[in-house]
């Protein structure tokens, strides 16, 4: 399909979505003077990295519908668009896309990490193109919030060509919230209370970003 006609059923597929969900109407999209991207990683048949309680879709998910509450509930003009508000699958390439037709202020994309051998904590991610730019700075409120508020062990700003960062054509960065393939983090990352923590965290780097950029 070509893509003016994939992005125009993103479009309108996307507005019934925020509409049913109660959610800001693609009427108040206009109103808004910030739009903000919030990406759940991975969803239906690609389920991520798993845990061993856990599967990283989910974990992704609820994380990200944290975010998007409590930036739609503490920041006034900004409107916030999920790609997935559910457990269903999409292609990066809509990902990317939908940030790109929706002209997107900023697109976080939220992870879990995994490693064969042990490994601890958070990591932001940007495109290598992104050194010294809004990502960057965005990337390192996030690391900052987690290490000194979230109460984890950062491990920085780091780059990587993945396709939703060198995609989108706007400041974006992929935060990986802790490493399923770690018993205790994922214990954590899994748990109510450690992705209430999570969340708050990314909200905070990124209300402090707004408050820097506005
Ligand atoms: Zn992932």
């Amino acid at each position: 399909m070509c893509k003016f006609y994939r992005y125009t059923i993103g479009l309108l597929l996307f507005s019934l979505l925020l509409t049913l969900s109660g959610c800001r109407s693609s009427r108040s999209l206009q109103n808004s003077s910030f739009v903000l991207v919030v990406d759940a990683g991975h969803g239906g048949n690609d389920q991520g990295a798993a845990g061993r309680r856990s599967l990283e879709k989910d974990i992704n998910l609820n994380v990200a519908k944290r975010v998007c509450k409590l930036i739609r509930k503490n920041c006034k003009g900004v409107a916030v668009i999920q790609t997935r508000p559910d457990d269903e699958f999409i292609s990066l390439d809509d990902r990317a896309g939908m940030a790109n037709f929706y002209r997107a202020d900023m697109f976080i994309s939220i992870h879990s990490n995994s490693a064969r051998g042990w490994a601890e904590g958070t990591e932001t991610f940007i495109h290598p193109s992104a050194r010294g730019s809004r990502s960057e700075q965005l990337a390192r409120y996030i690391e900052q919030e987690y290490a000194r508020h979230g109460g984890r062990k950062s491990r920085g700003v780091k780059t990587a060509n993945f396709a939703v960062l060198r995609q989108t054509r706007m400041p974006a960065v992929l935060t990986e919230v802790g490493f399923i393939s770690n018993r205790q983090e994922e214990k954590f990352i899994k748990s109510r209370k450690g992705q209430k923590r999570l969340a708050r965290c990314i909200s905070n780097a990124f209300i402090r970003y707004l408050r820097q950029n506005r």
